[in-house]
């Protein structure tokens, strides 16, 4: 007997033996694959990244700026 419980969804389990559960150690396919989804975010995010790259960029050229006399 086997007693455990998903590391994703924390629901306890319980089978005879490990071949009763395929995707061990998770209750079932779907936290499996959250649980995959997570590693991959992990990888993505493993690669040096400058810390003020910043989504939505606070940064960088004022908008209307003097582009001179348009004529
Ligand atoms: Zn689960």
């Amino acid at each position: 007997m086997i007693q455990g419980r998903c590391p994703i969804c924390a629901k306890p389990f319980e089978v005879e033996r490990i071949d009763d559960l395929p995707t061990f150690p998770f209750c079932s396919e779907r936290c499996r694959l959250v649980d995959l989804g997570r590693w991959i975010d992990q990888a993505y995010a493993i690669p040096g990244t400058p810390a003020d790259v910043e989504p939505g960029g606070a940064a960088g050229p004022a908008p209307g700026v003097d582009e001179g006399d348009a004529d």
